[in-house]
C-alpha cells in the first residue's frame, strides 16, 4: 500500500465509469461509500433512458413494438446475447436471456437432473445460498425422491472456512456413478470462495455426472470460460455484479453439445419453438436450437433494457477482464487494511480465501466479537456492506463504481473502530 488511494484513482483506468452511477447518500446526505453490490448493484445513469425508450415505443405503436421500433421487442433478447456470451465465456448459442435465477436453475435441473434407479445424487456446497437448497429439495421431490438421499453437501474440513478442490474432487470420485449432478456457486455467497469449475467439471464428468453452476455471485464479477471449462449448464442473476435491477432478469448457459438435441426432456413454451414457425400456432413442440430453445415465455422488455444499458457498460470499460484486474487490486488494498488491524482470529477473520484465484470482489469477515456493533458503526459512518447472520459482514468493492479512496474510507473506520 504505498500508493496513496489518490494517486491510484487518478490513474485508474475505469474511474470514469463511478460517474454513470448513482451513488446512495450516506447518513450525512453526502454519497456514502457503497460496498454491496455483490447483493444490489447500482443504478447505471443510462438505465432510465433505455427503459423510456420502450415506454415510447409501446406508447406510439402499442402491439406493433413487437416488430417495429429501434430494438423489436420479437428479436429483444437476442440484442443481449453477444455480450453476455462474452461475459460469461461462451458462444452465443449457449446463452439465453429469460425469467429470473431460481427459476432458470428449475428449468435447467429439469433437463440436467435426470435421477435413475442408482444415479440420483446431487452435489452441492453445503451452506449454498437457500434459494438453491429449497430448488433441489424441491426437485427431489418431484422425482418422488427423498431429499436426505439426493442431495449431498460438501463441508470444509475442522477449523476451516472453505472447500478444497482436493476434498471436493474425491467426493466426487467417492460418490461416483451414484452421482447424478453437481450444482455449486461458482462463487458462494456467504465466504466469497470462487471455485475451481474446470477442475470440478472436470471431475464430474469422469464419474459421468451432468455439471452446472449458479453464478449469481461470479457474473460480472470474475472471468468465466463456461464453454471451454465444458461446463454443461449454468444460470445467473443480472441484479448484483451486473447492475441490473431488483428482481432483474437472469442468464442461462447451456453447454453447444446440447444445442441439437430435441429430444432433451425439458419445460416448454411458444418462445423456445422454432422461430420460423412460432406463429403458425401448430401443435408440437420443436424447439430453437442452443439455450434459445429452453425459453417459455415472451421477453420481459423492461428489465431486459435496464439490463442492455449494463451490458453495454461492462462491454465499453473492456469487458470482464478489465473489470478483473481492478478488482482485484481493490480487493487486495481492503484486505491489508484489515489485516493491518492485527487482530487475534479470535475478533476477527477473513473468511475468503487469501489467493486472488479463489475469490472476486467480496471479503466475508467472521467478526467474533461485537458483530453486530461494527455493522452498525459502519452503517453511521454511511459505508454499506450487508450482514448475514450471526456474524458475518460481507464487503464487495466493485470495480465499475468503487474507488481506492472508498475501500481507503472502510480501512480508517474499521481502524476507528477497533481503537487504534
Ligand atoms: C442471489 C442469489 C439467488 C437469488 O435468486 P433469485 O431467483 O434471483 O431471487 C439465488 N442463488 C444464489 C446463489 C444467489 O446468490
Amino acid at each position: 500500500m504505498n500508493d496513496t488511494a489518490a494517486i491510484l484513482d487518478a490513474t485508474d483506468p475505469l474511474a470514469a465509469f463511478r460517474q454513470e452511477f448513482h451513488l446512495p447518500s450516506g447518513p450525512d446526505g453526502q454519497p456514502g461509500t457503497y460496498l454491496c453490490g455483490n447483493s444490489l448493484g447500482l443504478l447505471p445513469k443510462t438505465a432510465r433512458a433505455a427503459v423510456e425508450r420502450e415506454f415510447a415505443s409501446w406508447e406510439a405503436r402499442g402491439v406493433e413494438g413487437h416488430f417495429l421500433g429501434p430494438s423489436p421487442w420479437l428479436h429483444y433478447h437476442e440484442t443481449l446475447t453477444d455480450a453476455t456470451a462474452r461475459l460469461v465465456g461462451a458462444r452465443p448459442l449457449e446463452v439465453v436471456v429469460m425469467n429470473t435465477l431460481t427459476v432458470n436453475l428449475h428449468l435447467l435441473l429439469v433437463t440436467f437432473y435426470r435421477p435413475t434407479a442408482t444415479r440420483y445424487k446431487v452435489l452441492m456446497e453445503g451452506g449454498a445460498f437457500p434459494s438453491d437448497q429449497y430448488a433441489l429439495e424441491s426437485q427431489a421431490r418431484l422425482h418422488g425422491l427423498n431429499p436426505d438421499d439426493v442431495i449431498v453437501e460438501l463441508m470444509p474440513r475442522p477449523g476451516e472456512h472453505t472447500l478444497r478442490t482436493e476434498d471436493i474432487e474425491a467426493k466426487i470420485v467417492e460418490l461416483g456413478d451414484s452421482l447424478a449432478t453437481i450444482i455449486i456457486g461458482g462463487v458462494n455467497y456467504y465466504t466469497g470462495q470462487a471455485f475451481d469449475m474446470a477442475a470440478i467439471t472436470r471431475a464430474g464428468h469422469a464419474v459421468g455426472a451432468m455439471v452446472g453452476f449458479d453464478l449469481a455471485h461470479a457474473a460480472g464479477n470474475i472471468e468465466l470460460h463456461l464453454h471451454d471449462w465444458d461446463v454443461d449448464f449454468a444460470c445467473w442473476c443480472t441484479y448484483k455484479y451486473l447492475n441490473s435491477g431488483p428482481g432483474g432478469t437472469s442468464g442461462v448457459f447451456i453447454h453447444e453439445r446440447f444445442a441439437e438435441q430435441p429430444d432433451l426432456v425439458r419445460l416448454a413454451g411458444w418462445w423456445g419453438h422454432d422461430a420460423a414457425a412460432r406463429f403458425q400456432m401448430k401443435k408440437g413442440f420443436q424447439p430453437m436450437p442452443g439455450a434459445a430453445g429452453w425459453q417459455l415465455s415472451c421477453g420481459q422488455i423492461f428489465p431486459m433494457a435496464i439490463h442492455a444499458a449494463s451490458l453495454a457498460i461492462v462491454e465499453r470499460a473492456g469487458g470482464i477482464a478489465a473489470l478483473r484486474r481492478k478488482s482485484e487490486q481493490l480487493t487486495a488494498r481492503l484486505e491489508s487494511h484489515i489485516r493491518a488491524l492485527n487482530l487475534p482470529a479470535s475478533k476477527l477473520e477473513i473468511i475468503t480465501p487469501a489467493d486472488p484465484a479463489q475469490r472476486g470482489c467480496q471479503l466475508s469477515l467472521l467478526v467474533h466479537e461485537r458483530g453486530r456493533e461494527l455493522f452498525d458503526f459502519l452503517v453511521a459512518q454511511g459505508i454499506i456492506g450487508d450482514w448475514r447472520e450471526p456474524n458475518v459482514i460481507r464487503l464487495a468493492p466493485v470495480p465499475l463504481y468503487n474507488s481506492f479512496a472508498d475501500v481507503d474510507r472502510v480501512g480508517a473506520a474499521l481502524r476507528q473502530f477497533f481503537g487504534e
